[in-house]
């Protein structure tokens, strides 16, 4: 229904003003850009103390306590940091809701990038360069980051990167070479592990249709590798059917 109707014109009312092309206006601009760095994948034989050790890999560089994030659970499929998206909205900040504010600002960095996936990636984060506000929400020139990981659906293996994000309405001119120097200091702690096997190319999982996917019995993660033994996002053996 239209919210106004056509009304009819009398003899004596005037005709209608000519269509505009440029009329005053006023303009409102926000510029955001977030950046972030991945290093290479480091192979970590599992042992039942691997993911407790992820976080020892942020010593030296850590400012403050890392925080662990586990993979979302299943029903929280979407869940995205896009806020005017709605259900992924939602799902983020139910999972999300009850950790650090720094945190939450690593996890909208990186996400968003595309630099973590924690659709079967796990990351263990902190700050690792700059200040946070009073509220406990770093600034515009904080570095923050830390590892990321999953299982080598083949053999098993944890598979680690450091990762390092910063940016939202601007950025300092030397935070770039500051992240590059710390994802290195990090990436040096992932190879130094005792249980370290060496640095690979993996490829990232690739999460399988119902209908063609292996699907972990554990987490119900759906992998779409052919070959997959071990599930991405958990680490369990899968079962096959
Ligand atoms: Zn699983």
């Amino acid at each position: 229904m239209p919210l106004f109707g056509k009304g009819r014109k009398g003899p004596d009312q005037p005709t209608t003003p000519p269509i505009l092309e440029d009329v005053p206006a006023q303009d409102f601009i926000l510029k955001l850009s977030y950046s972030a760095k991945s290093s290479e994948s480091v192979r970590i034989k599992t042992s039942p103390s691997a993911v407790a050790r992820l976080a020892r890999m942020l010593d030296g560089y850590s400012q403050g306590e890392p925080e662990l994030v586990e993979p979302y659970p299943l029903e929280f499929t979407q869940a995205a940091p896009f806020i005017a998206r709605m259900p992924a909205a939602a799902e983020w900040l139910t999972y999300h809701r009850k950790r650090l504010p720094m945190t939450r600002h690593a996890l909208v960095v990186l996400e968003s990038v595309d630099a973590i996936d924690l659709a079967f990636d796990t990351f263990v984060g902190c700050l690792l360069d700059g200040e946070l506000d009073t509220s406990g929400y770093p600034d515009y020139n904080a570095i923050v980051g830390g590892v990321a990981s999953h299982w080598d659906e083949i053999t098993g293996d944890m598979i680690v990167r450091a990762v390092v994000g910063w940016g939202g309405k601007g950025a300092r001119g030397d935070t770039d070479r500051n992240a590059a120097r710390i994802l290195a200091g990090l990436f040096g702690n992932i190879q130094a592990d005792q249980h370290a096997l060496g640095v690979v190319a993996v490829e990232r999982p690739v999460a399988g249709t119902k209908a063609t996917g292996v699907v972990c019995g554990h987490c119900g993660f759906n992998s779409g590798h052919e070959r997959a033994f071990y599930c991405p996002k958990c680490g369990m053996r899968m079962a096959r059917g």
